[in-house]
């Protein structure tokens, strides 16, 4: 179903068309029209399904010139990122309605920049739960008019500890409402909340897609930390596949990647959802007729993308669903045909994501070493002796080159063994010195910090890591390993981070619950006299899991060097 047979206002059809959509999803296609009418919706379905559009239009429409000074639509988002990217789309959606204004309120960003924006009038908000209960004690955001609510991501919101705050804000909007909730999955705590703030909903549920993928071979290769790129690099000249695609997480890395690899000579593209259509459309042609040899992506970009032929996938970035994995690998082996999978690993907690994707497929990712020196050179003789016993098409131009060179004192053997050098560029390979799997973990140096509130008030890593990534605006990534006590939580942090963190999160909430935050010095006072207590959690080995949403939409989150400047 195509987006102008859902009776769109010409403003918005005009901004849909801009973007590039023109089927709709699943999801799209099930929930817009519902939304539209103003009903209450519960809507399942996987990452990537395009669900900020499926709510972001409706709201858009439903602005009118009357609520030009009201906030009339508030949207809830788990994390500052999962907000900023939430409300970009809504701009564009709202490219051609001027009246609409969509503001984002959420931690470790100015507060007097936000009241700026909000005092000046917005009709739709779109934040973090923490940071919309802050401006509504401040009552510097205003619901009395608001039509509609929308929960994005709710069970992270609830895995993150948001529950109180989210509650708090549903029973203080007016009751007459649309109520609006998006969830992968549905855990009895989303279920009531919906019992008792939604309004005869309905449900709408997307079967993910399961597919065979049997004749693909899957490998992984653990490497150091930092070292994917040589051990892609290595792996792709050892293997020299003559059509294959590199998955990366986000787009920054993979013009990253795309421009290592084209210096180190290799025919490679990337592509992503940045790009111009007609750039997408130029590096899909070349991909298709095998001018471009690697073809480095996101998994929103190469979605769909359906060309016969690629030899192998490589999984840069492991896939953050672990239905991705299977729409990954499944670009090989199509129609029958046998394919390669590789995935690049670093580190333990990438070790149990990948063990999560093995159990979710049924199927076996064998372990393999990254091919040493001596089997990549008998590797690459191999591939030339066969590309040459295959040539078909020799020039007469060649005879003549070759018996020019003759007469120049270079025979035929020589002439042939210069070719053949190039071909085997061993001279580069030390560049590829193998990677070693790095056992020791991040480089960066650490300091922990404590937080007075334990297992006595039964917190779980993901409430104190939410609090922390809500307060700071800074990624899940950048905090380490959690360790829980019966009064009192560590939590490994950056150094360089840490006069920030102490600074953002004092005064700090955790499920509720006010908590101070001090640099730890390894000898906390309701510990003393007794043996340092065993941690309950460690969150590399639980929490987060597979979907890791910090990790998701890193690409949004500016490098620390520039955000350090942004800070205030
Ligand atoms: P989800 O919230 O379900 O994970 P998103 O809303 O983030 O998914 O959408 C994923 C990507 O798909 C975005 O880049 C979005 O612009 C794009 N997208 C959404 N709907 C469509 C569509 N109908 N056609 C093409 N691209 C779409
Ligand atoms: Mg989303």
């Amino acid at each position: 179903m195509h987006f102008n047979e859902l009776n769109l206002s010409q403003e918005l059809i005009q901004a849909v068309e801009e973007l590039g959509f023109t089927e709709m999803t699943e999801i799209q296609q099930k929930s817009i029209p519902l939304l539209l009418e103003g009903k209450d919706v519960i809507g399942r379905s996987n990452t990537g399904t395009g669900k900020t559009a499926a709510f972001g239009i409706p709201a858009v429409e439903s602005i009118t010139e009357a609520d030009k000074k009201n906030v009339t639509v508030l949207i809830l988002c788990p994390t500052r990122e999962l907000a900023m990217q939430a409300h970009e789309e809504i701009r564009k959606f709202a490219k051609f309605k001027r009246i609409v204004k969509a503001v984002s309120v959420y931690g470790g960003a100015s507060m007097e920049r936000q009241i700026f924006e909000l005092k000046r009038g917005a009709n739709i908000v779109i934040g973090t739960p923490g940071r919309i209960m802050d401006h509504i004690r401040r009552k510097t955001l205003k619901l009395n008019n608001l039509r509609c609510v929308i929960l994005d991501e709710a069970d992270e919101m609830l895995n993150m500890g948001f529950r109180e705050d989210i509650e708090s804000i549903l029973s203080e909007v007016p009751t007459e409402r649309q109520t609006v909730l998006f969830s992968a999955t549905m855990p009895p705590d989303i279920l009531a909340i919906t019992e008792k703030y939604q309004n005869n909903p309905i449900h709408i549920k997307i079967k993910s897609s399961q597919k065979t993928v049997e004749l693909i071979e899957q490998f992984y290769f653990e490497v150091a930390m930092g070292r994917k790129t040589d051990a892609l690099k290595l792996l792709l000249y050892a293997y020299s596949p003559s059509s294959s695609m590199v998955f990366c997480n986000t787009k920054k890395m993979v013009d990253e990647l795309t421009e290592e690899l084209v210096k180190s000579g290799f025919k490679a593209s990337g592509i992503h959802g940045d790009m111009k259509q007609s750039q997408r459309t130029q590096v899909m042609n070349g991909f298709k007729n095998k001018s471009i040899e690697i073809l480095v992506a996101t998994d929103v970009a190469a979605r769909g993308i359906d060309v016969s032929g690629v030899d192998a996938v490589f999984n840069y970035d492991l896939p953050q669903d672990n239905e991705y994995y299977i729409h990954r690998i499944g670009r090989t082996g199509r129609a029958g045909r046998t394919g390669t999978a590789y995935t690049l690993i670093s580190g333990r907690k990438q070790f149990y994501e990948l063990r999560e994707i093995e159990k979710y497929i049924k199927a076996d990712i064998q372990e393999k070493s990254l091919p040493k020196k001596s089997e990549i050179i008998s590797i690459r003789k191999e591939n030339i002796i066969n590309e040459i016993s295959d040539c078909k098409n020799v020039s007469k131009d060649a005879y003549n080159i070759i018996d020019r060179l003759a007469s120049k004192g270079i025979d035929y053997r020589e002439t042939a063994a210069r070719i053949i050098s190039e071909k085997l560029n061993i001279e580069s390979l030390p560049e590829f010195d193998i990677p070693q799997p790095l056992k020791k973990g991040r480089k960066e140096k650490t300091v922990k910090i404590d937080i007075n509130i334990g297992r006595n008030k039964r917190i779980a890593p993901n409430f104190i890591l939410g609090a922390l990534v809500d307060a700071t605006g800074m990624s899940g990534r950048d905090f380490g390993k959690i360790d829980i006590f019966d009064t009192h939580t560590t939590v490994e942090i950056p150094e360089t981070e840490k006069d920030y963190i102490l600074d953002s999160t004092n005064p700090m909430k955790i499920n509720g619950n006010k908590v101070e935050v001090k640099l730890y010095n390894g000898n906390v006072s309701a510990m003393k006299g007794k043996r340092p207590e065993k941690p309950k959690f460690d969150r590399r080995k639980s929490a987060y899991g597979n979907r890791k949403k910090s990790d998701i939409y890193s690409d949004y989150i500016p490098n620390r060097k520039n955000r350090t400047k942004k800070r205030h």
